[in-house]
């Protein structure tokens, strides 16, 4: 962890290529979002991503994803607002941690000030009147990751980490994603038990059996101990990033683990009558995902936004796993200072996912308000159908019904919902009242209607209006 531009992912990078053999450091890694070196026979696992959003939740779940931090700072350019940032959870956490003064290759390195800049913010290292253990280190050359790597095994040795193999397998969601070709894989690191195949698997919202677990290389396994880094498919809708999860052999058991959450899935079935907006927050580096955090949570808390509802944070641009997700999960994307390729823009195009981008955080947030508004409305007219009446005739049917909700409008366009989604559209041609034709029909009337839409009603569909 540490400030953007210090060297976190060439560091990163040149462990995993200096550690793994080729085939190992490929695809599998960014799929899991960590990987697996070792190093004079012990192994380590790294968490893959810098600003990784299973840091950001692991506040918020109270669980600790890594045993060991790294706190990269480049000499070059000393303690910086995100090195304090990261420093904070590191402290909130309550992990050890390591320093690594990178970039000492450079000219314009100076250790020494690096080191009293770190002092200044409570961070007291080793020879320098504290007991913070820290190494010099070039992510470019390399020189002292190796020396990096013997205080992370000789800092680890000493919280002496164990596991028990026969306890309730427990661990954390690292990545979830919709594979096109394999449905639904999500990266995990294991935390205590062994994982197996074939074991039931919970998150907090979600559960699933586990059909295929691989290890970090992408070799089929039968069974994973910690803290391996493993991919799990099986899971029946996409589990959270930063998620803990319990699996075993016995379902009840694991599935009796996520009752507190099955209120929480309840919850959200709830509130789905009230239509929360789903949201899949991207930004280009972490500073910027925090500050877009920052307007959501703020808005979260005036009536209009509490159902805003933040299902994953991630730095990066918007990618077509990322509509996956939205199309998957219902949610909406907001991108700050992303970019979005053209396959992600045919795609969202396709699936009629709704993007708002801006550059600027208070456009953004604008624009977020204007489309809450939008959804808001959508909230206040509703009519539920009680009976359709004769054949559909082309597109037109007869239909008839009760304004549950706001006032309905002759000649109004409307969308079909059914389970809380939407499966169609359509406009009143006719609107009847009390047998007569009517303009307009208050909350609380029957109605009948002739309609033309794009796909048949039935008894227990909702007729949502924009206006
Ligand atoms: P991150 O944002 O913390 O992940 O930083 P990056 O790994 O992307 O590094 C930012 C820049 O610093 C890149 O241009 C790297 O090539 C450069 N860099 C990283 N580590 C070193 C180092 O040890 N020495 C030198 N000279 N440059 C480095």
């Amino acid at each position: 962890m540490g400030h953007v531009d210090h060297g976190k992912s060439t560091l990163i990078d040149f462990i995993r290529k200096t550690n793994t053999t080729e085939k190992e450091a490929g695809g599998i890694t960014q799929a899991i979002g960590a990987y697996e070196i070792e190093h004079d026979k012990n192994k380590i696992t790294f968490i893959d991503t810098p600003g990784h959003e299973a840091f950001n939740n692991m506040r918020e779940h109270g669980a600790k994803v890594a045993d060991l931090a790294i706190l990269v700072v480049a000499a070059d350019d000393g303690v910086k607002p995100q090195t304090k940032e990261a420093l904070n959870c590191i402290l909130q956490a309550g992990i050890p941690y390591v320093v690594a003064i990178n970039k000492i290759d450079k000219d314009t390195a100076n250790v020494e000030k690096t080191k009293s800049d770190l002092a200044q913010n409570s961070v007291l290292l080793e020879g320098f009147g504290g007991t913070v253990s820290w190494q010099g280190v070039s992510a470019t050359t390399g020189e002292g990751v190796g020396e990096l790597l013997d205080l992370i095994i000789l800092a680890t040795d000493l919280e002496e980490l164990t596991y028990e193999p026969d306890a309730e397998t427990t661990g954390i969601v690292l990545t979830s994603h919709r594979d096109p070709k394999r449905g639904i894989t999500a990266g995990v690191v294991i935390q205590n038990g062994t994982l197996k195949r074939g074991a039931y698997i919970a998150t907090p919202t979600t559960k699933g059996k586990i059909k295929i677990l691989e290890d970090f290389h992408g070799t089929t396994q039968t069974e994973l101990t910690p803290s391996a880094p493993a991919l799990v498919l099986g899971f029946e809708t996409l589990p959270r990033v930063g998620e803990t999860f319990t699996a075993g052999s016995d379902k009840k058991a694991v599935q009796a683990k996520t009752a507190p959450d099955k209120q929480e899935v309840k919850t959200q079935k709830e509130s789905k009558i009230k239509h929360p907006i789903h949201l899949i927050l991207k930004a280009n580096e972490s500073g910027s995902l925090e500050a877009l955090r920052g307007i959501i949570e703020k808005l979260k808390k005036t009536e209009e936004g509490k159902m805003l509802n933040i299902v994953e944070a991630h730095v990066g641009n918007i990618t077509e796993d990322n509509i996956q997700n939205a199309v998957s999960t219902e949610s909406i994307i907001l991108g700050f200072n992303t970019k979005i390729d053209q396959a992600a823009t045919n795609l969202t195009q396709a699936r009629k996912v709704k993007v708002i981008e801006a550059d600027i955080i208070y456009k953004l947030e604008e624009d977020l308000k204007e489309y809450m508004e939008k959804r808001a409305k959508i909230n206040a007219h509703v009519i539920e159908i009680l009976a359709v009446f004769g054949e559909r005739k082309g597109k037109e049917q007869i239909v008839g019904g009760k304004v549950v909700k706001g006032t309905i409008q002759n000649k109004s366009s409307f969308e079909i919902w059914a389970d809380e989604k939407q499966i169609g559209t359509g406009t009143i041609k006719n609107l009847q009242s009390g047998r007569e034709d009517a303009e307009a029909v208050e909350e609380g009337s029957e109605m009948g209607a002739l309609v033309e839409s794009s796909d048949p009603i039935a008894v227990g569909h909702k007729l949502v209006f924009m206006q």
